[in-house]
């Protein structure tokens, strides 16, 4: 990985952009809440990668609309990205599945964004995890160390 220090809000945006015409197409709002947040090592083209996994789910699970609520934070030496959906939610029992490669309950889903996403985020020795309730929605919580890790 190619850790340069960089702003976390600057690459989620930048993250956005691509996703803007989807968004519209499929009238799904997409909203994001950045934090202050101070400079740190992260690799952007992976964080773009795993942010660009993530949100195309969620919008592949409201094929008629709803929202798309992206936040950054700062908790205890971590920056925290969280991605919220109004989607249908995952089924209690697909949630130890989901980081598992080759998972998936699409027809022609690969199963792989989200254990590239989980081996990105660990690459920056960070966590990802998942909330979820059937009908409401899911919330992915992403934390990455904003010093070095050794
Ligand atoms: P794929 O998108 O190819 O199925 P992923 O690894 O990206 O593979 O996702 C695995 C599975 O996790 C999906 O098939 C889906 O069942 C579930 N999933 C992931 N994100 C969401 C979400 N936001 N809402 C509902 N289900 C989701
Ligand atoms: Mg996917």
């Amino acid at each position: 990985a190619r850790f340069v220090e960089g702003d976390l809000n600057q690459v989620l945006q930048d993250t956005f952009l691509l996703l803007k015409r989807e968004c519209e197409r499929q009238k799904v709002e997409l909203s994001f809440l950045p934090a202050r947040l101070p400079s740190f090592p992260f690799d952007g083209e992976k964080i773009k990668q795993s942010l660009l996994n993530i949100v195309k789910n969620a919008l592949e699970a409201m094929p008629d609309g709803g929202q798309i609520g992206v936040r950054t934070g700062l908790q205890e030496g971590m920056a925290v990205i969280t991605v919220a959906d109004s989607g249908p939610g995952i089924p209690e029992a697909d949630l130890p599945l989901i980081f598992e490669p080759f998972f998936t309950r699409k027809g022609a889903g690969t199963g792989l964004g989200l254990s590239i996403t989980q081996r990105i985020v660990e690459e920056h020795h960070g966590r990802i995890s998942v909330e979820s309730t059937a009908g409401k929605g899911t919330r992915f919580t992403i934390l990455l160390p904003l010093e070095p890790v050794v």
